[in-house]
Parts: C-alpha cells; structure tokens; sequence
C-alpha cells in the first residue's frame, strides 16, 4: 500500500481499525507512527504491554517497501510473526530455525513482504546486506534496543554492528524500541544507533491502579499466606530459584488455596500446563522463577508478589506490572532482606570490569527504592525519566507515611563495633557486644573490655536490625564469605559524621509509640 502525505493522517486511522481492529491509538502510539511515517528516526521508549509492535506493524503496511525487524529472541520473534500474520500482515522471518529461506528472499526481492523479522547477528552479515540491496526496503525496526548498550542489562555485542548497516541505508528511517531505559542506557541507545535527541518519545510509565508496598523480610512465610488470604484474586509470586521456586509453592499450597510452581527446570509439559491453568484459574497462585509472564496474557492478575530482590527497578516494573492489567485494583508487593544486596554485590564481583559500573547503579537504584520512606512510585517514575508528583496516595509510604528517626549515632556505634571485633563476627554477636551482653563467647574472645561493649541500651537496640539493613544496602556494611560483617566502602563517611543514616522505624516500635500517643 502506498499513501500520499496528505491523505495519511486519516488513512493511518482507517488502517488502525481495519487491519488491526483498534478504534484508537494508545497513548504515544501516534506520535511514534507520526515521527515515522515522516521518515525521522526515532528512539520509542514505552512499557512492556504499551503496544510497541504496532509502532513498526503500521507503517510496514502504510509504507511502500518492507520493514526490517530486528530482534534478539527467536521465541519472541515468532509470537510476533504470527500474530502479524493473523491480522493479514504479509510477514516472514529469516532465522537458524527457519526453512524456507529461499522463498522468503523471494518474496522481499518481489517486493511481497511486508515485515522480515531477523536476529541481530544475521543483519549484519555482508550477505544480508546484499539482499537488502536487492529490495526495497521502508523501514529499520530495532526492537529491545537496549541490547546496544553496555550499561543495559542485557547487552548483545551483535547489536553494536547494526550501525554500518544502518548508515549504509542512510535514507531509510530507523526506529528503536526498549522498555527499559535508565538515562544512560538511553543516551546509549541515541549515539549507537545515530538518533538524534529530538528523536526521544518517552511514553507514561504510570500504572496508577497499582499499589506498590514495599518492606524487609520478617518470616517470609507468613507474610505471603497473609497476603494469600487478603488477596483472593489470581496472583503470581516470585521466588529467585528453582528450588526456593518448589519450596514456596508446596508450603504456600497448604493454606487452601490452588498454587502451582512454574520455572525453567520443570519440563516442557508441566509448564504449559500449570500456564493453561493459570490462565484459566480465578484464584490460582503461580509461585515462579522471572522465566513465567513473558508474553502471558493474563489481565486479571490481582497480586504480584517478590520473595526476594529484582535484578533491576526495570525488571520490577516490568514483574510487579503483570498486575492488573485490566485496569482493576491490584498490588505488588516486595519482600527483601539484605542479604540480597550482599549477593548481588558478590555476583558483580565477578562480572568484567566494563561491566561492573551499570550493575553498581542498578543496585543502588534499588537500594533507594526499597530505603525509602517517601512515595514508591514517585522513585519508579522518576527512574524513567518522568516528574511525578511528590506523592501519589497509592503506595504503603503514601498510604501510612513511616515514621523515620535519624539513626547516624547508632550506625557509627554499630560500624565501630564491627570494626574493633575484627570484622568478621555476625550481626548477632555484634547486637550482644553492643547491649553488654557477657556470653562465654565474649568474654573468651575478650569482647566484654573492648570501648565499643554495652554502648547501646534500652530502645536503641531495636534500632540495630533496621540499621545494619541500611548499611548494607547503601554499602557500608558488606557480609564476609562466611557470614560476617565488614566494613564497606561507604563506611568512612558515616564514622566521620559527615552522611547522616535515617532509618524507618521498625513496625513494633512504631506501634508501641501509635499506642503511647493515642493513650
Ligand atoms: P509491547 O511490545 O509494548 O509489550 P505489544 O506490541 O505486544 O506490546 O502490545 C500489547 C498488547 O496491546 C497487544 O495485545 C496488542 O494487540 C495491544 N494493542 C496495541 N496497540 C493497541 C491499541 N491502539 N488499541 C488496543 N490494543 C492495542
Ligand atoms: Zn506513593
């Protein structure tokens, strides 16, 4: 098909609605499709579900020539191939596992194809190349184009050598897609793919039906079958292993309620069973590695919980929004401990170097996420570049704002305690150094005539828990190998008086007090 320019603003409506049955575009869909159709590269940043394949699905029908897609998953490249042929789009794919090669170059010399779907590292092969001179070609589509970037979670060194074949077709329009972008993967994106800033369309990240609540593990067990029984709807909790994954379900599986477990390790089978009857289930709990929701259609889900801590904020808004998509009421809960930062650390340890800093960023942004005591979502949003207002009133910070106390005093106490202990006991031992504690432990050790012994006393020493938890998220405080504390990094500035701890108060205290002022 092809289109004047002065007949497309309304044609581009028709087609919407006769090829794709939408009565309208969704929020940046249009200006996405606008920029396009102009022939400007563009860089689409929208959230999982947001409808990105259309941005590229349109034009490659209102466009005459065809549209290159390029994506990194060959599972995820079919679902989409499919689904555009459903529509009648006129669409094949060029992969390891496809056969019918020579039919598919065929149809694109003949100018019969309307979307080619390939992996990265045959797009820059010198023989696609050749078939793209061959053809007519409309438009470069590079779908999850955070795999360009280093700094990105996911990088693909293929995507790197998009570039020659891009400038090579410098006069067709190129768009990149991604859900996930912190300011510097972004900026990435825009000098690795020849974008220009103004090429930017950022799309509302804002899941307002959703609650976000966040809070430390404290007996993850029964906070998850308390969850169960407050939330009757289909849920998914995510657990981090295959095992933890088997453990949860079949205790979580007691209380009542149908529960399933899902991860990559069950076999093909049970999968797309325990998926089928997920789908299909008004109550189902789905206990599951991040492996489960990839392309589930499930708009009813009520509930998301995590066990334990996500790999990115971008994967926990992508996890935590398989939550009511249909628009109802739904919450997403956090359950951490900071042992999950410990490990998180450990794992970048062993990364190469290049790498190191963007997973250092990701852990403090969900440092700041998971410490704060102020608006959950204004965190989230602000991560994707928006300005949201400072309070929402649909998160647990907004909804009861906690009480936080300037703990700095106890966290030099608590550091000193490690530091003169020889930074290698637990929290455990130092909490009984602190409070003047005489174990035979201590006084063999000679812990009960060192400074730092009996320090802390009456209500401080509930404070030492959330403190060390603090600590540890912001890297002051790192785990031994044996289980231990020491002294990170960020120790120094904090016994120096010069950075201020605040903590929230821990639940207890904080009721004690709520029944002290109502009384
Ligand atoms: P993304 O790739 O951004 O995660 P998809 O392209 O898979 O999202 O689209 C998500 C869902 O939204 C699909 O079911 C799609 O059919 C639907 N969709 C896309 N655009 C529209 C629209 N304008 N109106 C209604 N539904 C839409
Ligand atoms: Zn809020």
């Amino acid at each position: 098909a092809i289109i004047t320019a002065d007949r497309m603003a309304g044609d581009l409506s028709t087609l919407l609605h006769d090829v794709f049955g939408f009565p309208a575009f969704r929020g940046v869909q249009r200006q996405v499709v606008d920029r396009v159709m102009a022939g400007r590269a563009t860089l689409a940043i929208m959230p999982t579900g947001a409808g990105k394949s259309l941005c590229y699905q349109l034009p490659s029908v209102a466009l005459d020539g065809c549209c290159v897609v390029v994506s990194p998953l060959i599972a995820l490249m079919h679902d989409q191939l499919r689904a555009a042929q459903a529509v009648g789009i006129r669409a094949a794919s060029l992969t390891s596992v496809d056969n019918d090669w020579r039919e598919t170059q065929d149809r694109l010399r003949a100018g019969e194809l309307d979307l080619l779907y390939v992996a990265p590292e045959r797009a820059t092969t010198e023989g696609f190349r050749a078939l793209l001179r061959s053809a007519r070609i409309a438009l470069f589509a590079i779908d999850e184009a955070h795999c360009v970037s280093e700094w990105g979670h996911d990088f693909r060194p293929d995507y790197r050598l998009l570039r020659p074949m891009l400038d090579e077709f410098g006069d067709v329009p190129r768009l990149a897609l991604t859900a996930t972008a912190d300011a510097h993967t972004r900026e990435d994106i825009l000098v690795q793919l020849g974008i220009p800033r103004d090429g930017m369309i950022i799309s509302g990240f804002d899941r307002p039906n959703i609650r976000y609540a966040v809070g430390p593990r404290d007996g993850l067990t029964r906070q998850l079958t308390d969850l169960l029984a407050a939330e009757r709807g289909p849920g998914i909790v995510y657990a981090q292993t295959r095992a933890a994954t088997e453990k949860l379900a079949e205790t979580l599986g007691r209380a009542g309620r149908p529960v399933r477990a899902y991860h990559a390790g069950l076999s093909p089978d049970v999968r797309a069973a325990n998926q089928a009857a997920f789908i299909a289930s008004e109550d189902m709990v789905m206990v599951a590695t991040v492996a489960f929701g990839m392309g589930i259609d499930k708009p009813d889900v009520r509930f998301v919980a995590h066990a334990g801590l996500p790999k990115s904020i971008e994967g926990y808004y992508q996890e935590s929004g398989r939550a009511g998509r249909d628009g109802e009421p739904a919450v997403a809960h956090l359950f951490w401990g900071a042992e999950d930062f410990a490990r998180a650390r450990m794992r970048i340890m062993e990364l190469e170097p290049a790498r190191q800093p963007g997973e250092r960023a990701r852990i403090a942004a969900l440092g700041a996420l998971v410490e704060t005591g102020t608006c959950r979502r204004a965190i989230l949003l602000r991560h994707f570049g928006e300005s949201p207002p400072e309070r929402c009133g649909n998160c647990d910070n907004c909804l009861s704002p906690p009480d936080s106390i300037d703990a700095t005093e106890t966290a030099r106490k608590l550091l000193s305690a490690v530091y003169r202990t020889g930074q290698s006991f637990g929290l455990g031992h130092i909490e009984q150094v602190l409070t003047g504690a005489v174990t035979d432990r201590i006084r063999e050790r000679g812990h009960d005539r060192i400074s730092v012994h009996g320090i802390v006393a009456g209500d401080e020493g509930a404070l030492l828990r959330p403190v060390s938890r603090a600590l540890l998220v912001r890297d002051a405080l790192e785990t031994t190998e044996h289980g231990g504390l020491k002294l990170g990094p960020n120790a120094r500035p904090i016994l120096r008086g010069e950075e201020e701890v605040r903590v929230i108060l821990p639940p207890k205290r904080q009721r004690r007090r709520n029944a002290r002022g109502a009384g």
